[in-house]
């Protein structure tokens, strides 16, 4: 039985849709509730969608509005979780929305804000792969590829806030162009959108795939995940072939990070590791471990497939709620 002010709701602004939990203070999931990201209108208008987002999923888990306790969203580009603003934020058009003020003015309770990326680390850290380990680096694979890092328990933000944007290290100076603006990113290499720039260019190349087809038959117009995997069961050449380089790359990166940080676990989440789990990540760690500095203990490091999917985002949104509340 949840007594007063005790429920948290966890909200992750994705490009595509935003998802809300109810959490209570076990951290057990009392209701869910997706709608779609409509970033068509101007930030207000968002700002209502998850002011109505928030209160459904309350309502969904049979509460009133009055035992909710702090909502806390994690919100894609640069953010400012002191002040729960998000500065920019291409995706949805932001820059310099106060994301937490005007939406602790609707639904009339205390609204956090952090990068998206950095709330899935935190959920992954305290309730999924990453558990136990003090030093943890996450690095989310999906139409772009993000990265949080967290030393001593710890998010690691950087002297900017700025830190930890794994998903533009370059790994092929001269490589293809990143929606950076540079060239040879990680991103720009094995992320789903690169991935599909390239089984296309292989296509119009003369080389047989399935993909388009699995494409129109599921009426998707992008490569999601979803088909990349159907492509990988039905062993389309192509896909597997695209697949495996997109897992050196990953694997090389991995290498690189770890080199750096030395930390006891790497989780790799996002879309294409929820989809794939251990088949995406075996090839990753094999590379990886390879090209350690140190290699006669790299099974000392743990990569892993995140454990929490979708649920990562939102789950770490509340336990940041929460150290926030009890400051
Ligand atoms: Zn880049």
């Amino acid at each position: 039985m949840v007594s007063t002010k005790e429920v948290i709701v966890g909200i992750d602004m994705g490009g595509t849709s935003l998802r809300a939990l109810v959490v209570n203070p076990q951290n057990e999931i009392l209701a869910v509730e997706k709608t779609p990201t409509n970033v068509a209108q101007k930030p207000d208008g968002l700002i209502r969608d998850l002011a109505a987002l928030a209160e459904d999923v309350v309502r969904a888990a049979g509460l009133r509005k009055s035992q909710l306790r702090a909502v806390s969203i994690g919100a894609p580009g640069a953010v400012d979780p002191e002040h729960g603003v998000v500065y920019h934020a291409p995706n949805l058009g932001w820059d310099a929305v106060p994301l937490g003020a005007k939406l602790g003015k609707l639904l009339r309770v205390p609204v956090f804000a952090e990068n998206d990326v950095n709330v899935g680390l935190v959920g992954e850290h305290v309730l999924g792969a990453g558990r136990g380990a003090q030093d943890l680096v996450g690095i989310f694979a999906g139409t772009g590829i993000g990265g949080g890092i967290i030393l001593q328990g710890q998010l690691y933000l950087g002297a900017r806030g700025a830190a930890a944007e794994v998903g533009h290290m370059i790994v092929q100076v001269d490589g293809p162009l990143c929606g950076c603006g540079n060239h040879g990113c990680i991103e720009a290499l094995a992320s789903r959108t690169a991935m599909e720039r390239d089984v296309r260019a292989a296509i119009r190349s003369g080389q047989k795939s399935c993909v388009l087809k699995l494409m129109e038959e599921r009426g998707k117009e992008r490569m999601t995940s979803s088909v990349l995997q159907r492509a990988l069961r039905k062993n389309d050449p192509v896909m597997r072939k695209v697949m495996k380089r997109a897992q050196y790359y990953m694997g090389m990166l991995v290498a690189s990070v770890v080199n750096m940080l030395d930390p006891e676990c790497v989780v790799i989440g996002g879309g294409i590791a929820e989809r794939l789990g251990e088949s995406y990540v075996a090839p990753i760690r094999k590379t990886a471990y390879q090209n350690f500095l140190r290699r006669h203990d790299a099974e000392r490091v743990k990569i892993v497939p995140g454990t929490l999917g979708d649920n990562a985002g939102p789950l770490g949104a509340v336990i940041l709620a929460r150290r926030r509340l009890q400051k």
